[in-house]
């Protein structure tokens, strides 16, 4: 029993030797296979290491094509909104040719005015487009004779300013007046006038120095008309008061007869004699150039480029030629300003359109012109036909 116990304890110890060999080497083993996954697990991991190399590479170049998509989106919204604000332009041009169409309307119908107690003009410019201040007498004299209703609107020069040469007959009488030069602009639309063979009118201001005074003189060699448009068209100045308005009258005629020889005999007011700037009466201002033997002339047509903005080159076309059919004297407004790049590119077809026009004459102003002048006023030498007093 006892030889079976030590055998048995020694089997029991050999086995248990055994075992322990076995299990050392089952540890050993599990060592082994331990490290052998160790290695493979870190053979696995080698590789993973350089798919993290590829994910930051792959990271970055989805990062750049999202900028890239962010930059195309972000450039295309500009895109549309340009386009948008093009359309607005447009619209906002627009609509500044029908309110200028409506003051036109409105100056052309004084009775309907006066009737609805409405006050009329139409400004040439900002300053003209300012808020009405209800002084401006309008009542649209100058171009009611156009429709057939008389004399008033196409008044003859006063008597003995007739040269005798006269104007030539055509049913519709045209004439291209062009304000606020000279201007970076006047030799290019001499030189479109000359191309054209066509004669127009400047109502300059008191531009100095000797390019304003090389155009100056331009104008006149090449048999244009010369008008005044004051000195300083500083609305507040010239209409501050008839003396005011006198001073800076004689100043630009001064001037003009200094540096072109040539003493002018028509005027433009400042935006106009229906302006809504003036807080003095402008029949008084009418009344003063009358004194000095000198015509105004307002204007029946207006391109609408007076505007702060740039009026499209069609929109330039259709309103200078759309209703020239309608009078028999259009005197067309027009701006020779540097920023007006539109009017420029519009006049050669401007005056294509008017070339083509059946018995239609482009002409200059002269002392034969009938004027178009948007008040109605008394002069001495006019004769005085029921104008309200
Ligand atoms: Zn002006």
């Amino acid at each position: 029993m006892s030889g079976r116990n030590r055998s048995g304890d020694h089997i029991s110890k050999d086995e248990f030797s055994v075992r322990d060999v076995r299990k050392d080497d089952i540890s050993k083993d599990g060592a082994g296979q331990a490290a052998k996954g160790a290695a493979k697990r870190t053979a696995k991991k080698e590789p993973k290491r350089g798919g993290k190399g590829n994910a930051a590479g792959r990271m970055w170049t989805a990062v750049w094509m999202l900028l890239c998509a962010v930059l195309l989106i972000q450039i295309w919204g500009l895109s549309q909104r340009i386009e948008a604000l093009k359309e607005r332009m447009d619209r906002l041009a627009q609509i500044a040719a029908r309110q200028q169409d409506r003051l036109e309307e409105l100056a052309e119908a004084p009775a309907a005015r006066r009737a609805d107690g409405q006050d009329g003009g139409s400004g040439e410019g900002p300053a003209g487009e300012a808020a009405r201040t209800g002084t401006a007498q309008v009542s649209g004299q100058g171009v009611a004779g156009d429709r057939g209703s008389g004399q008033s609107g196409e008044k003859a020069g006063p008597g003995g300013r007739a040269s005798g040469s006269g104007e030539p007959e055509a049913a519709h009488k045209v004439y291209l007046t062009f304000d606020d030069g000279p201007s970076a602009n006047t030799e290019e639309i001499l030189d479109i006038l000359d191309r054209y063979g066509v004669k127009a009118t400047f109502f300059v201001v008191g531009r100095e120095g000797s390019q304003a005074e090389e155009s100056l003189r331009r104008i006149v060699e090449e048999g244009h008309t010369l008008g005044m448009h004051s000195y300083t068209h500083d609305y507040d100045q010239i209409y501050e008061s008839v003396e005011s308005f006198a001073e800076d009258f004689e100043r630009a005629r001064d001037y003009l007869c200094e540096v072109t020889g040539v003493e002018s005999r028509i005027y433009r007011f400042p935006g106009g004699s229906s302006n809504a700037v003036s807080h003095i009466d402008m029949r008084r201002f009418a009344e003063y150039l009358d004194s000095q033997d000198i015509r105004f002339f307002d204007w029946n047509i207006s391109s609408g480029d007076g505007g702060s903005f740039l009026v499209p080159v069609e929109m330039l076309i259709e309103n200078c030629t759309a209703t020239i059919k309608d009078h028999g004297t259009s005197v067309v407004l027009m701006h020779d300003g540097a920023a007006k790049t539109t009017t420029l590119e519009a006049l050669p077809e401007i005056i294509e359109t008017i070339q083509a026009m059946e018995d239609t004459a482009l002409l200059p102003i002269t002392d034969e012109t009938s004027v178009v002048q948007h008040i109605q006023w008394e002069s001495g030498s006019q004769e005085a036909s029921g104008s309200d007093r």
